[in-house]
């Protein structure tokens, strides 16, 4: 320890990195975070996993923080005062709009940040610049989610708490999910169900570490969710282990999902996900028959062309035993920013105003126009994933970036980067230079999570204080205060006095926020909706009727991933996360511990493979697709399949998304991040 207790003071906060929400203490000591310790929150229970517990502080009082706006002239960023820097933002932004209309101005949101500054945001994209192209991260994550589990259940959001699905549960049908490394705090207390009892079912196309620990694991092929689901209810069926009475009473669709999954037979399903058709007969009976069944998701079910479809056959295969609205059950997607379901509540997103009221809703329009006391536009916006090709094309010529680093993140680096280059005009806020805010015109300096107050909501949807625990460096700003100073130049004045009075204005236009304030978020959080003062929020959701009154069963056939491995390109790449590190590395990353454990790229390799190749274990290889080549290492075992290889994506040097494929789901416009074809060949 750098510190003895008496120098210092804890303030209670919620981690930055995955939705689980985990709860901890700052230990500041003056004005330098020094450590942090766990806290007893809900989702947490005292746990706390290496991200949380190491890399949340020191990244806050790195050297390399933006303390200074920048404006770049002549190709360098020179320094510049904040009234230089928020006049030329207001100027260039005010022209481009008188040019070329507002739709030609676009902004995505940090899902990383407070609700307070997402909402802010929003309304500064709005009111402001006049135009609904506003989005955030969960487009390229977990949008197939709010957009499936919205249209069959009414709610974009978790069914049940985290505590709830991993204790006293008989089964767990994991699809798509990695917990131990994406969620380390969900994984670990789903280990703990497992001590106490509980049967995991894994359903992912590699032997991820609860592998070891569970009943079966059905290692599908990489793209094939829908067929698998298809598959499990036609084995429900077939068995009689439907829940009649609940499809009869609570749903809508039924008949031609029955019709449909006749055809999906465990033979044909086994052939099309390389599964065993026993395995898929085995899986659906101790689902069904057991009384308590979650099934919790994660990005192997969202990043494919077919995301939302994998997510509505979730909620088919919830709803066909009846296995939704109770205790320990559901549809439960981890969300994986700390603040993605946040973002998304807040209107970060080109079809919802905040609290996802449409923007097709004349009704939702006048209400907001009340509110804000400006006139909107009622045309539904782009998604992030569209506004880059539009930018590519010179239909998008302003950007403001809050806090995103797509040229990392987003598929297909190249055409990131040719996105970027094509606008007229770029504005990043950011914590650090990071490889996209290079390319930007001008680079606001926001602040930590640590260094404000606000609130993150988890994937269980619980609101939770973030308290302000040091002083910003240098001349960075409140990132809510610097989008009003942005909205008020441009000719809407905007401010805020706090982050609270911000969360007094969501809760009035928001129905479903309608009972939070600050203090009554004090103890727990709260879990929306929470629709009013004597409301103690909605820990299971759909208990009665479902929000949108009846489920509604989605008859959904099976397609292919758009690229599948061919004769040139033989291998069926996945990407994934691991444990140490989280997405850009931007806060792991500055942590010298976790640097020293995990530092580079690595692709896993199937041992069959790996020797026809000739690499071993540790060797550099390259890895090509239609879209790129880099080089990283080898991981050679028995993790992936022959002719599947698996990458993360957390390491711009062998950036996998130089290899990615910018193809989309047709409905949330996701990218397929988890099937391309490559090659693999070793470094000579
Ligand atoms: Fe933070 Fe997620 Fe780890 Fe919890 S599980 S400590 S929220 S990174």
């Amino acid at each position: 320890k750098s510190y003895r207790a008496w120098e210092t003071k804890k303030v209670r906060t919620t981690c930055p990195h995955c939705g689980t929400g985990c709860q901890m203490n700052l230990v500041v000591k003056g004005n330098q975070l020094v450590g942090v310790e766990p806290a007893n929150g809900p989702a947490n229970r005292n746990l706390l996993c290496v991200k949380g517990k190491f890399a949340s502080y020191k990244f806050v009082g790195a050297g390399d923080r933006l303390t200074e706006p920048l404006i770049k002239r002549n190709g360098i960023f020179e320094p510049a005062t904040w009234d230089e820097a928020l006049t030329l933002v207001a100027d260039k932004f005010s022209q481009l709009k008188a040019d070329y209309g507002a739709d030609s101005l676009a902004g995505f949101s940090c899902s990383r940040s407070v609700n307070e500054d997402n909402y802010v945001f929003q309304k500064m994209v709005r009111a402001a610049f006049g135009t609904n192209n506003v989005d955030n991260c969960a487009r390229v994550c977990h949008s197939a989610s709010v957009h499936g589990l919205a249209h069959t259940l009414g709610s974009g959001a978790m069914t049940n708490p985290i505590a709830d699905i991993t204790t006293d549960v008989e089964v767990i049908l994991l699809v798509g999910s990695n917990p131990t490394e994406a969620h380390p705090v969900v994984g670990a207390q789903i280990r703990q169900a497992i001590q106490n009892g509980a049967k995991v079912i894994v359903v992912d196309p590699r032997k991820i570490d609860l592998v070891k620990d569970s009943a079966l694991h059905l290692q599908v092929k990489a793209g094939t969710n829908v067929a698998f689901a298809n598959g499990m209810m036609h084995v429900i069926l077939k068995e009689g282990l439907a829940d009649r009475d609940f499809i009869e009473n609570r749903t809508e669709g039924f008949e031609e999902l029955e019709r449909l999954v006749a055809e999906y037979t465990p033979e044909k399903v086994a052939e099309i996900c390389h599964i065993d058709a026993e395995d898929l007969i085995t899986a659906a009976r101790m689902y069904a028959k057991a009384d308590k069944a979650p099934i919790i998701y994660c990005l192997g079910v969202t990043e494919h062309s077919t995301g939302t479809e994998g997510v509505m056959s979730m909620s088919n295969i919830a709803m066909l035993v009846g296995k939704i609205g109770k205790q320990g059950c559901g549809v439960n997607p981890l969300r994986g920013q700390n603040n993605v379901q946040g973002a998304c509540d807040m209107g970060c997103m080109p079809y919802d105003f905040p609290g996802y009221q449409k923007v097709a809703n004349p009704e939702v329009i006048e209400k907001f126009e009340k509110a804000w006391n400006v006139s909107l536009s009622s045309k539904t916006g782009l998604t992030s994933t569209q506004v880059l090709p539009a930018a590519t094309e010179g239909k998008i010529k302003g950007l403001y970036i809050f806090g995103e680093d797509p040229i990392v993140t987003d598929p297909d680096t190249n055409h990131v980067r040719k996105a970027l280059e094509n606008l007229d005009f770029f504005v990043v806020q950011e914590l650090f230079m990071t490889e996209t805010a290079a390319y930007a015109d001008v680079v606001l300096p926001g602040i930590s999570y640590a260094e404000k107050d606000g609130t993150f909501t988890n994937t269980e949807r619980r609101v939770q204080r973030v308290r302000k625990a040091v002083e910003p460096r240098g001349e960075a700003r409140e990132d809510y205060a610097i989008f009003c100073e942005v909205m008020t130049r441009l000719g809407y004045p905007c401010h805020y006095d706090s982050a609270e009075e911000i969360m007094e204005e969501i809760a009035e236009v928001i129905p479903t926020f309608g009972g939070i304030t600050y203090e009554r978020l004090e103890e727990e959080g709260l879990q929306w909706p929470c629709r009013s003062k004597e409301d103690s929020g909605t820990p299971i959701m759909h208990v009665e009727e479902f929000t949108r009154g009846k489920g509604l069963f989605m008859a959904i056939p099976y397609k292919k991933s758009r690229e599948l491995p061919d004769d040139s390109y033989p291998y069926l790449m996945s990407t994934g996360r691991m444990l140490y590190h989280y997405n850009t590395r931007a806060m792991t990353g500055r942590t010298e511990g976790i640097n020293k454990i995990s530092n580079r790229s690595y692709i896993e390799i199937n041992t069959v493979d790996a020797d026809r190749l000739g690499i071993e274990e540790g060797d550099k290889v390259t890895v090509s697709s239609r879209r790129g080549t880099i080089e990283t290492y080898a991981a050679v075992g028995d993790r992936v399949f022959p002719q599947e290889v698996f990458m993360t994506f957390h390491f711009p040097d062998g950036n996998v998304n130089e290899l990615t494929i910018a193809e989309f789901d047709d409905i949330a416009i996701i990218p397929e991040y988890k099937v391309c074809a490559v090659n693999i060949a070793p470094v000579k």
